[in-house]
């Protein structure tokens, strides 16, 4: 696979980034994720937009346009035949004198193999473990994730797929996906501490049901009739078990499933030849 390092398109074995750069020293940069479906980038846009902001947001130099950045993208998808696989954008923080100040950013764009979680899970559901934890800084996507990596072996031992975010009664998304609940015919999802999914996005705009975004309360949550997370790796996962409690019926309910097949067939209208 070839990727685009700092300025060039490169064999992605051989890009390289300075030690010293304030990615690898501070743990400091921005990312972003997206899928290419029939060759042809799902939502761009959506992303670009976050990607850019985040880089305003973190103060890193964005040493590229929005427009050069779509021409990467297109190179970078026909480069690597990408007909259905996933695209990570990195922007590290760079070098700086005082090995604080974010520099000039790296750019860098991967093309990666994308594997959907097994059909057991959309059809059985997940289990989230609660965890009381708040993301700093939620709505920026920065490649800080070292908590949610250090909390990973205590969901694993518990088989759990993933963490339930929680503080002061509330709850607010998954390591890497935003949370949804359904009660009474009606779709709720967090508004704090989040970060604004694409997926999320697209999702709530194919609801055809009251859609509430608000703070939601782990109490509600653990009395819902139906729960999901939602993800550009995952699409739509239900969350049939939370803790030790079952949600609903203990199986994938029929709204989440819905939103599900309802997202897949947008999908292939977008990207239709
Ligand atoms: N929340 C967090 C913390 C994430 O890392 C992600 C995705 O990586 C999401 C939510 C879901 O966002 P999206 O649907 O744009 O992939």
């Amino acid at each position: 696979p070839y990727c685009f390092a700092d300025g060039q398109f490169v064999p992605t074995q051989d890009a390289t980034l300075h030690a010293s750069d304030l990615g690898l020293i501070r743990g400091y940069g921005i990312f972003d994720f997206f899928r290419t479906v029939n060759y042809q980038p799902l939502f761009l846009e959506d992303y670009l937009d976050r990607f850019i902001r985040s880089a305003e947001k973190t103060f890193i130099p964005l040493p590229y346009s929005r427009s050069e950045l779509k021409e990467i993208v297109s190179e970078l998808i026909q480069k690597n035949d990408l007909k259905a696989g996933g695209i990570r954008m990195v922007l590290s923080g760079g070098m700086s004198e005082n090995h604080f100040s974010p520099g000039k950013g790296k750019l860098f764009l991967f093309a990666e193999e994308l594997i959907f979680p097994a059909k057991e899970k959309y059809e059985q559901g997940i289990k989230l473990l609660t965890l009381e934890h708040v993301r700093p800084i939620a709505s920026i996507k920065t490649t800080n994730y070292a908590l949610a990596v250090w909390h990973s072996h205590i969901w694993k031992e518990q088989g759990a797929e993933d963490v339930l975010y929680h503080q002061n009664g509330y709850v607010s998304e998954s390591s890497r996906s935003n949370f949804f609940i359904v009660k009474n015919n009606e779709i709720i999802t967090p508004s704090e501490h989040i970060l604004l999914g694409i997926t999320r996005k697209n999702i709530l705009k194919l609801a055809d049901i009251p859609v509430h975004i608000r703070p939601l309360t782990l109490k509600e949550t653990l009395e819902a009739d139906e729960a999901f997370i939602t993800s550009t790796t995952k699409i739509l996962l239900p969350v049939t078990q939370i803790d030790e409690q079952p949600i609903g019926t203990g199986k994938p309910g029929p709204i989440s499933l819905d939103l599900l097949k309802r997202f897949k067939n947008l999908e292939s209208e977008l990207t239709k030849a």
